[in-house]
């Protein structure tokens, strides 16, 4: 039997980011992988902001830079955004998972891939014991005072510790070209019902002279695979002729939507598996790993109190609402009404934003991790934005106003 402080299932950029804070406060840290590699297979499109190169102080994993986006309407209409300077970093994704296991294990903390966690058994006095499937050889038992979920969307650890499932898991279906003829300074955003309805499509240019193109969607039951199949058809039509064949697919899920709580008695749920990533874009790598810094510091007061109740380790839930609740509270509602739009609205919602002014608007404060501040700019500066969102809110709360959450991002009254 294996005794640690902190096992960390998932070495993922949230589960080594946590890893790597508790282990240099000097905790002793497992952290357990089910694959045989860190970072493989890639499940993720790569597009990062500044602030994940500034936490994972990894810069060989940039493979270009991004100075915005264009974004295509469901009638193939389109409007860019170009900032001089970059605003976002295509990245090896494997790279960047790699390099921050390497900082765990540099900080202490042992990885031992190839180890699957199964759930937990009752009866322990002092911590919790942890069954492991193993491809390879060691003990199938863990012992640990302090387990953090960092196993991504499917989280067998919030199943074991009965902590709840996000409501909204979004299928997701992406493939690698070996060709990107876009402009390479600009991903490609694709929005409509016919083609990524509940998010949006993307292509990607790869840095390598490829790209990675994709889609996310509601789960209404047709397969994400029929949408990326519509989205590719279309990038070809728009191109003028066929694309090459993909050379690689992943298939995965988006978790949205919050959750009523990360955090039980000697659990702590971070990234994916806490629902983390950006309600506006499915981004979560930035969150992911913000979030696991709030749990480590949690994590290393309640060891060294030796107190791992609910209420004590219930303060990463107030520290994460602290820095990111209101924005993923704001985003959460833009994203129901967004839903609600047909695809003559989202027309109408591209031409508002032709309007003088708004892509200035948009290359001068749009952020990919807060995106909701733009936003809130946007719908005090165009009318004819604003006029859309009243319908939309009749729709969604029957035009009873009092149940209508924290409107303040279309008042006058905030300023940001
Ligand atoms: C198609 C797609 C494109 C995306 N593109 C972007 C993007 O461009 N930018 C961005 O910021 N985000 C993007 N995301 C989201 C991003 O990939 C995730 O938010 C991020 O990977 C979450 O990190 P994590 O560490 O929480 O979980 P993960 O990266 O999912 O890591 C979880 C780890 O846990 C392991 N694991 C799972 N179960 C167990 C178990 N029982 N025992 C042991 N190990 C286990 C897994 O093998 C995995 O290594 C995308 C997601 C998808 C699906």
């Amino acid at each position: 039997m294996v005794r640690v402080d902190v096992l960390v299932v998932g070495a993922g950029p949230a589960g080594s980011r946590a890893a790597r804070c508790l282990a240099e406060q000097g905790h002793s840290v497992l952290v357990v992988e089910e694959h045989d590699r860190v970072g493989y297979p890639v499940q993720c499109a790569g597009l990062v902001s500044q602030r994940v190169l500034d936490l994972a102080k990894a810069p060989d994993v940039v493979r270009r830079s991004v100075h915005g986006a264009t974004v295509f309407s469901p009638a193939l209409r389109s409007i860019s955004f170009r900032a001089p300077e970059p605003r976002a970093f295509v990245i090896d994704r494997a790279g960047l998972d790699i390099a921050l296991a390497d900082q765990a294990a540099r900080a202490g903390a042992t990885f031992e891939t190839g180890a699957r966690f199964d759930g937990i058994i009752d009866g322990a006095p002092d911590g919790v014991t942890a069954k492991l499937t193993r491809r390879g050889s060691g003990p199938d038992r863990v012992d640990a005072r302090l387990v953090i979920g960092a196993d991504g969307v499917a989280s067998a650890v919030a199943r074991a510790f009965r902590l709840r499932r996000p409501v909204e898991i979004l299928p997701a279906f992406e493939a690698e070209f070996p060709e990107s003829p876009g402009d390479p300074d600009l991903v490609e955003v694709y929005v409509g019902n016919s083609i990524s309805p509940g998010l949006f499509g993307w292509w990607i240019p790869d840095g390598g002279g490829g790209a990675r193109v994709g889609v996310a969607v509601n789960a209404d039951g047709t397969p994400a695979r029929v949408y990326y199949d519509r989205l590719v058809a279309q990038i070809g039509r728009q191109r003028g002729r066929a694309l090459r064949s993909a050379t690689g697919y992943l298939v995965s899920g988006i978790p949205i939507g919050p959750i009523p709580r990360r955090s039980g008695r000697r659990v702590l749920l971070v990234g994916d598996a806490a629902s983390q990533p950006k309600p506006l874009s499915g981004g979560g790598i930035f969150t992911g790993m913000r979030a696991a810094e709030l749990a480590a510091g949690v994590a290393h007061e309640a060891l060294a109190a030796n107190d791992l109740s609910p209420e004590r380790l219930s303060r990463y839930d107030a520290a994460w609402e602290r820095e990111f609740g209101d924005e993923f509270e704001k985003a959460q509602y833009l994203r129901r009404l967004f839903l609600k739009f047909t695809d003559a609205e989202l027309e109408a919602i591209l031409e508002a934003l032709h309007d003088a002014g708004t892509t200035e608007t948009i290359v001068a404060f749009g952020d990919i991790d807060f995106p909701t501040h733009v936003v809130r700019r946007l719908l005090r500066q165009s009318p004819s934005l604003l006029r859309l969102l009243p319908k939309a809110v009749g729709a969604l709360w029957g035009g009873d106003e009092r149940r209508i959450p924290d409107l303040d991002f279309v008042s006058d009254r905030v300023h940001q």
